[in-house]
């Protein structure tokens, strides 16, 4: 369930700080040190799982929970009446550069369209 050795274990256990929006027993929210876009929070599972492709059946209930914090996230920093995007980046093609599944919540600004 937890990698001693993955960047954003460590970060869900305190171990490394971070600025953390919003935790409970399965979703820890923390902002992105190197900020995209005014409001930029990572959304992760507590659970250690490695992107997106590792993503199983048995997941499903946790994946219901993660769309629901999203929302409640966006809401909190006020992203609700303008808007926001999620994103996830998967494998190397996908840019990821951290292996704990984690979903890019950014807004504050009016977002471009197509990425890079
Ligand atoms: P990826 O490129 O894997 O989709 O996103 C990884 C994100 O993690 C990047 O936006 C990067 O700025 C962020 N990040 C990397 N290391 C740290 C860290 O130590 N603390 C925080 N808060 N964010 C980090
Ligand atoms: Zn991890």
């Amino acid at each position: 369930m937890t990698d001693s050795t993955c960047l954003f274990c460590r970060i869900i256990s305190g171990e490394i700080p971070s600025e953390k929006v919003y935790e409970d027993d399965q979703v820890t929210a923390f902002k992105d040190i190197n900020p995209a876009a005014p409001v930029h929070i990572l959304v992760i599972p507590n659970a250690h799982i490695a992107s997106l492709a590792e993503v199983e059946s048995a997941h499903q209930d946790l994946m219901g929970r993660l769309v629901v914090t999203f929302k409640e996230i966006a809401a909190a920093q006020g992203l609700a009446e303008r808007g926001y995007r999620l994103v996830v980046n998967c494998g190397e093609d996908g840019g990821q550069t951290v292996g704990h599944l984690h979903f890019h919540l950014l807004g504050g600004r009016n977002l471009n369209w197509p990425p890079g």
